[in-house]
């Protein structure tokens, strides 16, 4: 089984948008308890631990939380992902240069404040965003978590400078009451981004 409902967040995108492929370098922020990471492992064949004959794949997941081993998963626990620090430790461990997918389903602690919580999870967004573009390849793709607010549309929009096509992605298994949304940008253009509108 998974460790969380949120496995079938990342199942519901992926069967919509086929991110996950054998061989890719993903790196995932919030990655605690593991169940986003139970859903990529085998996907992305991480480690060589899930198919011989496929290309082999390198997960490195990073939370401040600890997170139980898994096949072939490189875990930084106890860490924060906005420590530039853990993002030096993080691409120190990377096999390639640049990145395939950053994936982030990075919240806080929620108080219970719209704006607030909004804020803060905005800030991990940018900080996630940041180091897809700094070590993400040309072409890599970004998926993160995100709360209605003031700040969206800008964030919004900044993604879609950088990326090819942004989607907002509301899974089926994402409770319809909560303000919780994904954001999908594909194919990173890298240093050939589009002029801001
Ligand atoms: N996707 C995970 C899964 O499927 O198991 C669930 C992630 S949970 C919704 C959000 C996680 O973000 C929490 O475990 C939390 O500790 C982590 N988090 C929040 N702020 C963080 C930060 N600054 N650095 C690293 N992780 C952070």
């Amino acid at each position: 089984g998974y460790r969380a409902r949120s496995a079938f967040k990342l199942l519901d995108i992926q069967s919509r948008f086929r991110l996950l492929k054998p061989g890719q370098l993903v790196i995932e922020c919030g990655c605690a308890p593991g169940a986003w990471s139970q859903v990529a492992a085998p996907l992305i064949n991480a480690g060589g631990h899930y198919a011989s004959d496929r290309p082999n794949g390198q997960l490195i997941g990073c939370d401040l939380l600890p997170v139980s081993p898994l096949p072939g998963v490189t875990f930084l626990a106890g860490a924060d992902f906005t420590h530039d620090t853990v993002q030096t430790q993080i691409r120190d461990m990377m096999s390639s240069p640049a990145a395939d997918v950053v994936l982030s389903d990075m919240a806080p602690n929620a108080s219970g404040h719209g704006f607030h919580d909004h804020e803060a999870l905005i800030q991990l967004a940018y900080a996630a965003l940041k180091f897809g573009l700094a070590h993400g390849r040309v072409g890599s793709h970004f998926l993160c978590k995100i709360w209605s607010g003031a700040r969206e549309e800008a964030f919004i929009a900044n993604l879609q400078r950088f990326y090819r096509v942004v989607h907002t992605v509301k899974p089926k298994s994402s409770r319809s009451d909560s303000a919780e949304k994904f954001l999908l940008a594909l194919d990173c253009l890298g240093i050939k981004r589009k002029a801001p509108a």
